[in-house]
This record gives C-alpha cells, structure tokens and sequence, in this order.
C-alpha cells in the first residue's frame, strides 16, 4: 500500500487566493509522486473551487454532518461531499472534541454516515478506547494530544509501540497513521520505524517546502 499523507489546513489559509498559492508550488510534484497518496484537506469554503481548479489532486474535508439533509443549520452532509468528488473525511479530530465538544458516540455516526455515501473516514483518535470495535474498514490517525499543533513530536518509539496496540485491536486491514508535529525531519521515521501506513500532517501543510519534503520522505521510506 502507498503511504497515505494528509494534509489537514485546519482553520486556514485566511483566503481563497492563499490556498491557491500553497496549491500552485505543491501541486506538480505531488501529483508526480506517484508512489504515495497525498490527500488535501482545506476548509469547506475553498474545497468545491479548489477541487475544480487542481482535479490532480485528491482531496478531503476537515469534518462532516451525520444526517444527509434536512433542518441542521450550518452542517455540511456526507452526501454533499461526496458529490463534489471528495474521497476522504477526517473525522473526530482532537480539536473538534475540544471546540466542539464532539463525543464518541456522535463521531461514530459521523463515521457510519460518511461510509454509507462511500467517503473514507480518517478518524482520529488520541487513545485505545476511542477506537470502535468494527474498525477495519477505517482509517485510524493516531494524534496524541501533547504533539497537535505543538511543534513537540511524539517519541517515535513511544508512537511504536501505539501502533502495535492499535493494530492488535484493529486488525490487519486497517489503514494506521501517525499526526502531531510532523516535520520533514521525523516524517520517515513514523513510517520506516514505528511502522505506521502514513501521516496526518498540520501546520507543515501550509508551508508548502515543508509539505513536498513530507511527502518525498513518506516517498522513500517504503
Ligand atoms: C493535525 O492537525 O491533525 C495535526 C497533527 O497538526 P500538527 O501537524 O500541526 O501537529
């Protein structure tokens, strides 16, 4: 399987025009790379134009609604996604459990409802027992809470041996990845040496030299 590395921007860039420029100098050479699937997540706001302007790329939302329609004001359905042509949905991430107060029980409707449209929920989780028992059709990021967003990477052994608990329960099929602080420098040895099948990366997805060197090393640490 090709790492999976995806790019979640959170709340940002602050404009349309800014997403366009982090798109214009990645584009190219991510969509060279042809061994690794890089997945970008902007916010709903730019994802129909920039999935129009750069169809190379593969995109992902930050989030999504479990209904499919009807009277949920400001909620974005899975069905809707879908239908723009996004194949992937991050799903309980640790600042939407923050912010959003977003439990166990509504992120995994949210997961039901994203793969009953056929999006791929990346659900994000911070501990063991976030991970549901029917997992293996998922995509689990692993995102301990003291590395997102805080430039303190987690010890890649300590992210080991996370992974080999998180497979044991999991099973074989399931899609693993490591977030928090991922940096070109560490990218590799998420992959090479914990053994994850990619990345969720944050901050260094706006940068975009910061993101291609990701992406290169999740490249050659096969
Ligand atoms: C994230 O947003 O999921 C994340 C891991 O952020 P960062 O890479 O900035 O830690």
């Amino acid at each position: 399987m090709k790492p999976l590395i995806v790019a979640n921007w959170k709340c940002n860039p602050a404009s349309l025009k800014e997403g366009r420029e982090i798109l214009n100098v990645i584009a190219k050479d991510i969509e060279s790379q042809q061994n690794v699937e890089a997945v970008i997540c902007p916010p709903f706001v730019y994802l129909d134009i920039l999935k129009m302007e750069y169809g190379g790329l593969v995109f992902g939302s930050q989030d999504c609604f479990w209904e499919d329609g009807g009277p949920y004001t400001g909620e974005i359905s899975p069905s809707m996604l879908k239908k723009l042509g996004v194949e992937y949905v991050i799903v309980g991430h640790s600042e939407r459990r923050k912010y959003h107060k977003e439990t166990d029980e509504i992120i995994a409707k949210k997961v039901k409802a994203a793969l009953d449209v056929g999006l791929k929920p990346i659900l994000c989780v911070d501990r063991i027992s976030q991970i549901p028992e029917d997992s293996q059709h998922l995509i689990i990021a692993f995102e301990p809470l003291s590395a997102v967003g805080t430039g303190r990477p987690y010890e890649v052994h300590e992210a080991a041996k996370m992974y080999s608990s998180i497979r044991q329960i999991s099973g074989e099929e399931t899609v693993i990845l490591y977030g928090g602080s991922v940096n070109p420098i560490n990218a590799s040895s998420y992959i090479k040496e914990a053994g994850f099948q990619g990345l969720l990366v944050g901050g260094a997805s706006l940068r975009p030299k910061e993101f291609i060197d990701i992406v290169k090393a999740a490249c050659y640490s096969e």
